[in-house]
Parts: C-alpha cells; sequence; structure tokens
C-alpha cells in the first residue's frame, strides 16, 4: 500500500520516480568530470525549456525567492525606476525586494483580487514614469491568475524597459517563450513545474539583460548572488572546467538534468497542452459543482493551478476532509481573501488520474461538509475534457 497522500500543492509538487531516484545517488564532489558534465547539460537543457537559445542560465543553491533576490541585485542600481505589475503576494515580495537594493518603485495593479492590470494600464504607467525595469508575475500563485506575458514584455521593450518574469509558478507549465517574446529575465525555483525537489533557483537572462548588467557603475550589493562570481562559474560548467565559488546543490543538479531530460522528450508544446487540458478539466468540475474561481476569466487564469472559493455554508474545515481522503491541497495566501479559498496545484508530471482523485476528494468533503450538489458531476465535468 502506498503510504502516503497525493501532494497537489503549488509547490512542492509531486516528483517522478526517475527523479527522486537521482536525489538518492552517491553524491560526487562538485568538481568530479561526471557531475562537470551533468551540470553542463543541466544548463544547455534549461535554454531549451525556458526557449531562450540566446539566454545565459544560472543554476544556484536556495529558493525562488533567492532567483528574484538575483535579479533585483544584479540589475538594479540606487534610484533606478521599477514598475511592479502587481498580480498578488508574490508581485508585493517583487516590490519589497527592489525596494531593498534602492530601487524607486511604481505599482500597478488591478483594482480587485482575481483581474489583472489591462495593458492600457500598464502602458499608462510606463509613459508616466523613467523606469529600467518592469517586473511580471506570470502567474501568481496566491490568486490562480495570469498575466499575458507576451504581450506586456512587448510592451516593456518599447519604451526600452527590461522585463523581469518571475516565473516561478509558470516556467515549464505555461507557455513562455523567452527569446520570441522578448523577456529579459525569466526565474523559477525547482519545486514547481520544473519538477525537482525544493533548494534551486534558476534564473535566465537575456543578452539584454547581461548588458544592463555589465554597464553597472556601482557594485552589486549582494554577495552571494553577484553574477561577477558566478557568470565565469557558469561559463566554466558548460565548458566542461571545474570551478568553485559557493559549492552547488550536487544532487539536485543531478536530479535537475534527469527533469530537464524528462521535460525534452515530452516537448514543450505537449507539455504545454497537458497542463491545459488538466487544468481544464478541474476547472470546469469546480464549475459543475458550482464552486466559483478567483480568476475572473478563463483567460485569466492559469493552468499551473486553481483558486476555487469555499462555497456557502462551508469554510477552511474542507481543506482537513480534503487530507482524509487522501490529498493535500492549498490554503488561502491572499491577504485579502486568505480565509475564503483554497489552492490545487496542478503542474509538473501531473496526470488525469491524479487530477481525477482530487475532484473525488473534493466532493467526498463536500458531502461531508454537508454542501448540496450532484454528487459526482465534478467527476463526470472533469472525465468529458480527458477522455
Ligand atoms: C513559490 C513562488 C515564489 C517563491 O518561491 P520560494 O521557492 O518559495 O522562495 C515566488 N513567486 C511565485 C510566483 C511563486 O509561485
Amino acid at each position: 500500500m502506498k503510504n502516503r497522500k497525493l501532494l497537489m500543492i503549488p509547490g512542492p509538487i509531486e516528483f517522478t520516480p526517475e527523479v527522486l531516484g537521482a536525489m538518492g545517488l552517491p553524491t560526487t564532489s562538485h568538481v568530479a568530470p561526471n557531475f562537470i558534465n551533468v551540470c553542463g547539460e543541466a544548463l544547455e537543457l534549461m535554454r531549451q525549456v525556458f526557449l531562450s537559445p540566446t539566454g545565459q542560465p544560472f543554476i544556484m543553491a536556495g529558493s525562488g525567492t533567492l532567483a528574484m533576490d538575483m535579479a533585483a541585485a544584479n540589475l538594479i542600481e540606487e534610484g533606478d525606476g521599477v514598475l511592479v505589475v502587481n498580480t498578488g503576494y508574490f508581485s508585493d515580495r517583487f516590490a519589497k525586494i527592489a525596494q531593498r537594493y534602492g530601487a524607486k518603485v511604481t505599482e500597478v495593479r488591478a483594482s480587485v483580487v482575481g483581474d489583472v492590470p489591462s495593458a492600457d494600464d500598464v502602458e499608462k504607467a510606463l509613459k508616466s514614469g523613467s523606469f529600467k525595469i518592469m517586473t511580471l508575475t506570470h502567474v501568481d500563485t496566491s490568486t490562480a491568475v495570469c498575466v499575458d506575458i507576451k504581450k506586456l514584455a512587448h510592451i516593456a521593450r518599447s519604451y526600452g524597459v527590461l522585463s523581469v518574469v518571475d516565473g516561478v509558478c509558470s516556467v515549464a507549465g505555461e507557455e513562455l517563450r523567452q527569446d520570441e517574446w522578448g523577456v529579459d529575465i525569466a526565474l523559477t525555483a525547482s519545486q514547481k513545474a520544473i519538477g525537482v525537489p525544493p533548494g534551486l533557483a534558476l534564473v535566465m537572462a537575456s543578452p539584454k539583460a547581461m548588458e544592463a548588467f555589465r554597464n553597472r557603475t556601482s557594485p552589486v550589493r549582494n554577495f552571494y548572488a553577484d553574477w561577477n562570481e558566478w557568470l565565469p562559474i557558469m561559463k566554466a560548467y558548460e565548458e566542461r572546467r571545474p570551478s568553485y565559488f559557493g559549492t552547488p546543490a550536487v544532487n539536485l543538479v543531478w536530479a535537475l538534468n534527469v527533469s530537464l531530460k524528462q521535460i525534452g522528450e515530452e516537448g514543450m508544446e505537449k507539455r504545454v497542452a497537458r497542463h491545459k487540458r488538466i487544468s481544464r478539466a478541474f476547472k470546469d468540475a469546480m464549475r459543475a459543482l458550482g464552486l466559483k474561481q478567483v480568476p475572473l476569466s478563463d483567460e485569466k487564469s492559469a493552468t499551473t493551478l486553481s483558486g476555487v472559493y469555499y462555497p456557502d455554508g462551508t469554510d477552511s474545515s474542507l481543506l482537513k476532509h480534503i487530507g482524509d481522503a487522501g490529498v493535500i491541497v492549498a490554503g488561502g495566501l491572499h491577504p485579502q481573501i486568505k480565509d475564503k479559498y483554497f489552492r490545487v496545484g496542478h503542474m509538473g508530471a501531473v496526470n488525469g488520474s491524479d487530477i481525477l482523485s482530487t475532484i473525488g476528494a473534493i466532493e467526498t468533503a463536500l458531502v461531508k461538509s454537508n454542501y448540496k450538489f450532484d454528487k459526482g458531476r465534478g467527476l463526470q465535468a472533469a472525465a468529458a475534457i480527458l477522455e
């Protein structure tokens, strides 16, 4: 018997047995020839996942927040203008990080939770100030809202502003074509759609972002994240040479190599299509059960996770009932609606039976909470999409 519950939160996610197997390999030296090769390959494979043949990849020991910190530390100098396209909790975090490095931060927000700022509002904000960087949260994990990166990155570039995309909940799940869309930095963490246990911060920087970094006139105000230290290390691994600045997370890099190869075998288009299909199955199921979602429309919804309001007469005790039925989902995160909704992550290696199990557990929990609905309606709606 598998004595564990299905983990359906927006990271960490369920990992493949091959990835978990790599975590258990004997740890080598960080300059062992086989590790140098594995890390060099992982850097090369990152370009395929980010669809960024011209990008400079960085693999660091740390969480997604370090990836955000690294982007800010290396690009921002005292007094630089940063426009934060704010869609929730993690956009707030980017604003705080930018301020820490001395940026003058302006925010453009949607008026209600679940909405995204319009392209017009973003353009107006860009016009009305002087900005070096615009940050975007591709999928805001607190609201399950997704912004149109293609459109907004294009607008940023037309104003000569660097676009920095927090893709922690999107890279390797949502469609993101870094080079084609002119995204200057895309970043993520290992434990989300890229499918590796927590502990790696992953950053891809465009040639324009690297140029802005080289043009700095003041030192990088973060010792650990300084690209002056890490760029030679990343280059050395790609050239299969030994090097050292800080010890890499050897086993995690090994696991990353395995996961990136699995992603490559599936192919990015198929992977994005699978995320869309699973997301649609889940969202249709919630609608069929009469449950409302946080994003205001399907076009503004992520495919890597869903945010669902507790139906009338129920509350966060639903989470415990879902857990008792064998599936772990996450509570609310956005401060304004924290106790009113729950979140379900469906990214990475997720498949149709995972999503059906999750919907089944939610139906079971709804019955326990005395919510009135036609039992099986959610499962039927999802099955219609998955077949
Ligand atoms: C999870 C997440 C983060 C933070 O990542 P950590 O690994 O928890 O530091 C940042 N941004 C988004 C969009 C996320 O989903």
